[in-house]
């Protein structure tokens, strides 16, 4: 049996919005087990890096969070900024879609690479070390004369594997990976995410995958927690969630995906357009957009339960469209 590393229990985040707070994370709750990868997939707007930036700690001023983040005996929510910063630098890091808005421009690639290293107070050789021998597994040529580059010397793929670098120099316990491979040319993304993947079982490493790609997900995900407006729609292991889907709205995603469905190669694309946080219909948010909504979901938000063992659904009619 898997430890859990991280227990997400009732996170809801309220961010000011003109004077009225709008609730775009409300009760979400899933574990991210140690050393595997949980991905969290939905459209955009649905709340997927918002999770990501209340787990690192990055969430918007103003922002007011309630439930809990559990890493270990630390709560994420409640715990002090020092705290927090000792474990970004030593058990937590991320990975942000595009590297050139957080790569720093006058610096050279080998020093922002080591940066957490020096951080916390390894010697100045050792440092240098390890960062050549990280641009090394990541595939970067030439390590120790590229470790001397600037970023715009790089390109997207190897900028991409220079931060994948820095998020990993440190082995930490839990990687926030935010599309990490969306600014990627398609030729370039698989191998990029093949990378991630291997050093993150080299290191023993969590991730938590970000993205809104299916495809990607039902490659590297061992568990899935599907978002909608926020909340948690479904959850369970990839393959199950995938192949078959306990909510109308996972439904209609591996729907809308060729390469996912086992029946058909023709893709019928979601229906409707996905519900605002700030504007989240009544009942069950997806309700617009499913065709099998009764009056019942009209006014009756579902809970998320369990509705198979390990599978998790907020449907009032999950074992129908389980059957
Ligand atoms: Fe559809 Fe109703 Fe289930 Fe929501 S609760 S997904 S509207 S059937």
């Amino acid at each position: 049996m898997t430890d859990t590393l991280v227990r997400i229990t009732g996170l809801s985040v309220d961010l000011p919005d003109a004077g009225t707070p709008v609730r775009v994370l409300d009760d979400v709750s899933f574990d991210i087990p140690a050393g595997t990868t949980v991905g969290l997939i939905g459209e955009t707007g649905s709340g997927k890096t918002m999770t990501a930036m209340a787990i690192i700690g990055l969430l918007p001023e103003g922002a007011a969070v309630s439930g809990s983040i559990m890493f270990g005996d630390t709560d994420l929510v409640h715990c002090d900024d020092a705290r927090l910063r000792a474990l970004r630098r030593d058990e937590l890091s991320m990975i942000f879609q595009d590297p050139l808005s957080s790569l720093n421009p006058t610096q050279r690639i080998g020093r922002q690479v080591g940066e957490v290293l020096r951080r916390s107070g390894l010697p100045r050789a050792e440092v240098q070390e390890r960062v050549i021998d990280m641009l090394d597994r990541v595939g970067i040529p030439d390590p120790a004369g590229r470790a001397r580059d600037y970023p715009h010397e790089f390109s997207g793929g190897l900028r991409q594997r220079a931060m994948i670098a820095m998020a990993m120099i440190a082995r930490p316990s839990l990687v926030l990976a935010d599309e990490p491979t969306t600014a990627l040319d398609v030729t370039v993304q698989a191998r990029v995410l093949s990378l991630l993947r291997k050093l993150q079982v080299e290191e023993g490493s969590a991730m938590l995958l970000v993205s809104h790609d299916l495809r990607v997900m039902s490659h590297v995900a061992q568990d899935l927690v599907v978002l909608y407006a926020g909340r948690v729609a479904e959850r369970g292991t990839a393959s199950a969630v995938l192949h078959r889907p306990a909510h109308p709205y996972t439904r209609a995603l591996v729907r809308s995906v060729p390469a996912i469905r086992t029946k058909t190669a023709i893709a019928d694309p979601l229906p409707g357009t996905s519900a605002s946080p700030a504007q989240r219909p009544s009942g069950c948010a997806f309700h617009p957009r499913c065709p099998l909504a009764t009056d019942r979901c009209h006014t009756e938000t579902p809970a998320l339960r369990e509705v198979a063992p390990g599978r998790w659904s907020a449907c009032h009619y999950a074992e129908k469209v389980l059957s």
